[in-house]
């Protein structure tokens, strides 16, 4: 494992935390060991990514218009007022609806949208009732609502809806539209008309903001289409009762794809709306126009503004609409919302989100980018301006991507993988840092031939041990150690054999001595050994061990080569030999070479320094 880090330590770190996270997330997923913490994080992550969604979609908005083909007829608070009042009570007699039909239809609209749950509990006038139900019967283009749900309340039950009302879904992908156990009901004459009715369905995502909509609706196993879509495929002059969904998710309206979710929603794509005034930004029109001129006899033949236009008629007004909440603002009627997914897919801006593998790819390029980069850049600083650079041109890349492709690429998983990223660089840079200061360290201070420590080290050893002894009055010594006739031995069996056997010796005498003891390579074949706390009897106690040790091995050199050296040592001591570190060498010197003098292996006489003072 040693030798793996030392030649290719960066790859070999960052692959064994790769296969930790692997083996962690693995015996995580297996265990279920923080589940409930697992589940919290995808939460936050699923929210901050439609958070994401809901701020790009501000910005885009705002240079976005419709398509010029939807009217929005909107029963609004001026409606509201003026039409109590004119009838005395509210709801509005079915015969108004009736009326409007008729003076619609009679400009020849793409599609007429009724946004108007009529249930049965308004039931209060069956002229009326029946009125409206013989002018839905009487054109094709008039669309009406149904409404599933799951409650339980007495007016909602499974209700057998014609098969007309049904469409079938012939899907090359897994779809799981949402299902509901009961409907609205509705009332019975308006059934008849079945073929023209859709499902008014919104699903709110878990923070309650509405993103998408849900185009089919699964009800006692059978599919219903939503009001939008079948306003959609009468505008394309279609009447389909099979809809084709493709392998990567279209449906496939008029030859031209809608791309969905597996539950068969589609994300819309967002157009501004100012909360305030509730100023559509969809040709707006207010209902108490329409019924003004709708009464009065002096119609004007030459002004159709709602030929060929798809107009769609809902309440806007505060107390009737039940508002929603959209990426762009708070409350928005409904009828917006159909009129929005109508419009998207006129001009083809539907928005497509990516597929988890996309996502993961996507992920896995930056993670592998932001590590390359940092890797490769030293400083910390860059380091920290690169991770927001990537992150920040990441998320621009992610709007524009958006805005030009109309596609939802995700945000926050990447970016919270490319933070994450800059973390275990930095663990990881932190963690090398300290293995290059043990290298350098090593470098400075080790002699690379013998693994000894090297001079420099040995004289700073040397001036610390001083210091010490003279500050504690203690006392250190010194052996120094030569080996004898090493020229010789070099000219007879080569320096390559000379070399093995001083790094043997070296070896030797190391596993000798104490671990308190500093060896050092004080030069060639020059040995020294300082000895704290060593008297100058106990350091030529050891210094004759020495000699004998060495002098007694049998140093294998070769597979059939072994050879005998010995060696020459002196002995010196603070303070008995000597105050200062040039001189106690220089003592210990003398006393080796008179054991050179008098025969080599073995510790020279102390006494000569005495005889050479004299
Ligand atoms: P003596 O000390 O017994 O008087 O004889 P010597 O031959 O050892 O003499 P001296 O100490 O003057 O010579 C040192 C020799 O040691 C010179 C050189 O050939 C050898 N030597 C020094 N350093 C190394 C080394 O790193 N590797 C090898 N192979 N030989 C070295
Ligand atoms: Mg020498
Ligand atoms: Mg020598």
């Amino acid at each position: 494992m040693k030798s793996l880090f030392k030649n290719s330590p960066k790859i070999a770190i960052i692959l064994s935390i790769l296969l930790l996270i692997a083996v962690f997330a693995f015996f995580v997923k297996k265990t279920n060991f923080l589940g409930s913490q697992i589940t919290a994080f995808s939460k936050f992550v699923a929210e901050t990514e439609a958070k994401t969604f809901d701020i790009r979609q501000n910005t885009l908005s705002k240079n976005r218009q419709p398509v010029k083909d939807i009217v929005i007829i909107g029963i609004d608070n001026v409606s509201h007022e003026y039409l109590t009042s004119y009838f005395g009570s509210w709801p509005l007699p079915r015969k108004v609806y009736a009326d409007f039909i008729k003076y619609i239809e009679a400009q020849n609209p793409a599609a007429i949208g009724i946004d108007v749950l009529f249930v049965g509990s308004w039931h209060k006038n069956k002229e009326n009732d029946l009125l409206l139900a013989e002018t839905f019967k009487k054109y094709d283009n008039v669309f009406g609502a149904i409404y599933f749900d799951d409650y339980s309340l007495a007016d909602r039950k499974p209700l057998k809806l014609p098969n007309s009302a049904e469409i079938k879904i012939n899907s090359k992908s897994k779809i799981h539209p949402y299902n509901y156990k009961n409907l609205r009901e509705l009332y019975p004459e308006f059934l008849e008309s079945a073929q023209n009715l859709g499902h008014l369905n919104l699903e709110r995502s878990k923070d309650g903001v509405i993103r998408t909509l849900p185009l089919f609706i699964e009800h006692q196993s059978k599919y219903y289409p939503n009001f939008a879509l079948k306003i959609l495929d009468k505008y394309n002059k279609n009447n389909s009762k099979t809809f084709e969904i493709d392998k990567n998710y279209n449906l496939i309206v008029s030859n031209k794809k809608i791309p969905i979710l597996n539950t068969t929603e589609a994300v819309l794509n967002w157009y501004e709306i100012n909360p305030l005034v509730r100023d559509s930004s969809f040709e707006f029109v207010s209902f108490k126009d329409v019924f003004e001129k709708m009464n009065s006899k002096q119609k004007n033949p030459d002004k159709n503004p709602f030929k060929d236009k798809i107009v769609l008629l809902g309440f806007t007004a505060d107390s009737l609409s039940d508002l929603k909440t959209i990426p762009t603002t708070k409350l928005i009627p409904g009828v917006e919302i159909y009129a929005t997914f109508i419009s998207n897919a006129i001009d083809n801006s539907i928005i497509k989100k990516t597929t988890k593998p996309t996502d993961y790819t996507i992920t896995i390029l930056l993670v592998t980018l932001t590590l390359v980069l940092l890797f490769k850049i030293k400083n910390s600083w860059v380091n920290l301006f690169t991770t927001l650079a990537v992150s920040t041109i990441y998320i621009w890349l992610a709007f524009f991507v958006m805005k030009y492709f109309n596609l939802w690429i995700p945000i926050a998983v990447p970016v919270i993988a490319i933070v994450l990223s800059y973390i275990a660089t930095l663990a990881i840079k932190y963690f090398f840092k300290s293995e290059d200061y043990d290298y350098i360290y090593k470098l400075a201070t080790n002699d690379s031939l013998t693994g000894l420590y090297n001079h420099r080290f040995f004289q700073d050893q040397m001036k610390i041990n001083l210091e010490y002894c003279k500050r504690y009055n203690s006392t250190f010594s010194l052996i120094l150690i030569d080996i004898d006739k090493f020229k010789l031995f070099n000219d007879k069996y080569g320096h390559l054999i000379g070399d093995e056997v001083l790094r043997q010796v070296s070896q030797l005498l190391k596993s000798s001595i104490r671990k308190a003891d500093i060896i050092c390579r004080y030069g060639g074949e020059e040995i020294t050994i300082i000895l704290p706390h060593t008297s100058n009897d106990n350091a030529y106690i050891l210094a004759n061990k020495l000699c004998k040790i060495i002098g007694e091995h049998k140093f294998v050199v070769s597979k059939n080569l072994t050879v005998n050296v010995t060696i020459s040592l002196g002995v010196s001591s603070y303070p008995d030999s000597a105050t200062d570190v040039a001189k106690l060498i220089e003592i210990a010197d003398k006393i080796m070479y008179n054991a050179k003098e008098t025969g080599r292996n073995k510790v020279g006489n102390p006494d000569c320094i005495k005889d050479s003072e004299t």
